[in-house]
């Protein structure tokens, strides 16, 4: 019996590998970053052929590590930046141009044009999705217009498209197979998430032939082999997933109502809705969870633009931290933050606002406030802009919450945790596996091939690290949360 799964973790600046026990423990890890291109103001560009060839590597390497050989390695399961979009040529497997990165903004003008066109109602309808720059369709668009010869070779079914998992998934089979997963689809912006296919309507008005897309498959099958030439021998491709949805099935959440939120640069939050999408009124997005066997799982997704990346601003434009990591034992010298709230709108405000003009304000200061009530105050604002992206998604799914699962590089943080479950007032949960996006398609994959046999298997495996349980009462809490949105009302509009 193998002893392994492999997980590809194909992210936004490194591609990883890591190796899998059956107790969802990590027992290798390799990675290795790769190039960023940024060709204009608001581009951003990848090589599609490092990406393939470092994670190549990585797999390699994370093997070579532990001595393990193919038959060791029971499958493979990716896990992806999303949305990011890779065209190439059937014949010859080369891409017609770099990959296009989801943070990539150079088709804004065009998507203006389609709103203006009635778009914005029918992709929300069907995709879940709001028409942005940020999701595949649009980037296809560029390159099929801007790469010469691409749009005729495309209607003569030459080239091909795919997000990275797709590309790698390809790569991995010698060409052999070009398949999606639904979570992933349902990030292209072209598949319609209530039938379960790619939209006619959508490829119709955007000019993209139908042919160029993946098959979509579930997130959790075996998909083929990978090809003789790669390993000494041959491993199955089993589990594909988009990184946030990784994280929320890493996390365990497989029931309605779950949910996890990753505490990185910014935060990602993710709700699991169940077996029916939830369309938003508070501009979240619907999105597929996941699909094994028959059944597609969805999931509401809000982000936070400004999380730990405030903690990065009192370090490295205010300088009052030398590391985030001290901001938990410079907040700790006070027991609150004097009255003063952070408000890190600075980039605007998202969800549930969506106020491009805000901008961010410390508010209610006074005489005695310090660098340490500061500190304080802006942890806070991670655990506030929370409350309000979580406050939405409950209301839009009308569904209780139960618990939050927290992954990311501030969940590390006790007392941002602690402040999380008081101003939630509700439990706070920690793994202490902290790769919990490679474990999700670890977990795909092993599920498909029998190496786990059910998920109640992956929920005993799962090893708690810490849970926070509120402490504060419900008056202190109601408190807080309105001075809170107190402090957001005054940011708002301020650049109009
Ligand atoms: P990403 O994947 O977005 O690069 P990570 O998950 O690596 O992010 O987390 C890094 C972010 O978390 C940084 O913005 C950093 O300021 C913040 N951070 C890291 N450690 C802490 C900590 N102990 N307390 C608060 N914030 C932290």
């Amino acid at each position: 019996m193998a002893k392994y799964i492999m997980a590809l973790d194909a992210g936004t600046t490194s591609s990883r590998c890591i190796l899998f026990n059956k107790k969802g423990e990590v027992v290798s890890l390799a990675q290795k970053e790769f190039s960023q291109y940024f060709p204009q103001s608001g581009w951003v560009e990848h090589d599609a052929m490092e990406i393939w060839h470092t994670q190549y590597m990585v797999a390699t390497q994370a093997m070579a590590k532990i001595n393990a050989t193919a038959k060791d390695i029971a499958a493979i399961g990716i896990t992806n930046q999303r949305e990011t979009t890779i065209v190439w040529d059937k014949e010859t497997g080369e891409p017609v141009h770099r990959a296009i990165v989801w943070q990539d903004r150079r088709t804004a003008k065009y998507c203006e044009q389609l709103e203006k066109s009635g778009l914005t109602d029918i992709i929300k309808d069907k995709t879940g999705l709001i028409l942005d720059p940020y999701f595949s369709a649009t980037k296809i668009k560029w390159i099929l217009e801007n790469v010469p010869q691409a749009m005729s070779k495309a209607n003569e079914g030459k080239l091909l498209f795919g997000t990275i998992e797709t590309w790698l998934i390809w790569k991995l089979t010698g060409g052999a197979c070009h398949v999606t997963d639904y979570s992933n689809a349902s990030r292209t912006m072209l598949f319609n998430i209530n039938e379960l296919k790619w939209d006619d309507e959508i490829l119709k008005r955007l000019e993209i032939p139908k042919e160029m897309l993946p098959k979509v498959m579930p997130s959790s099958c075996v998909y083929a082999n990978t090809a003789k030439e790669l390993f000494d021998g041959e491993i199955p491709i089993a589990g594909a997933l988009g990184d946030q949805q990784s994280a929320l099935f890493g996390q365990t959440c497989f029931k309605e109502g779950q949910t996890k939120n990753t505490y990185g640069t910014g935060c990602f939050l993710l709700m699991n809705t169940g077996t029916k999408p939830v369309h938003s009124k508070h501009g979240l997005l619907t999105t597929i969870a996941w699909g094994i066997g028959d059944e597609v799982f969805y999931a509401l997704e809000g982000s936070i633009f400004v999380a730990g990346s405030a903690i990065q601003w009192l370090r490295d434009e205010l300088d009052i931290l030398d590391s985030a990591d001290d901001s938990e034992y410079y907040a700790n010298k006070v027991s609150d933050t004097c009255g003063c709230y952070v408000v890190p709108a600075f980039t605007g405000l998202g969800a549930p606002y969506w106020d491009p003009y805000a901008r961010g304000a410390i508010v209610g200061l006074s005489r005695g406030v310090n660098k340490y009530h500061i500190t304080r105050a802006t942890l806070e604002s991670l655990a506030f802009q929370t409350y309000d992206v979580l406050e939405a998604m409950l209301n839009d799914a009308d569904i209780e919450l139960s618990g939050l699962k927290v992954d990311g590089g501030a969940a590390k943080n006790n007392l941002l945790m602690q402040m999380q479950a008081d101003i939630l007032g509700t439990d706070v949960q920690r793994n202490a596996c902290i790769e919990t996006t490679a474990a999700g398609a670890a977990y795909m994959a092993g599920l498909a091939v029998g190496y786990w046999k059910n998920m109640n298997e992956l929920i005993e495996n799962a090893d708690v690290d810490a849970i926070f349980e509120p402490q504060i009462s419900d008056a202190e809490r109601n408190d807080k949360i309105k001075r809170w949105h107190k402090a957001v009302e005054s940011t708002r509009n301020w650049e109009k």
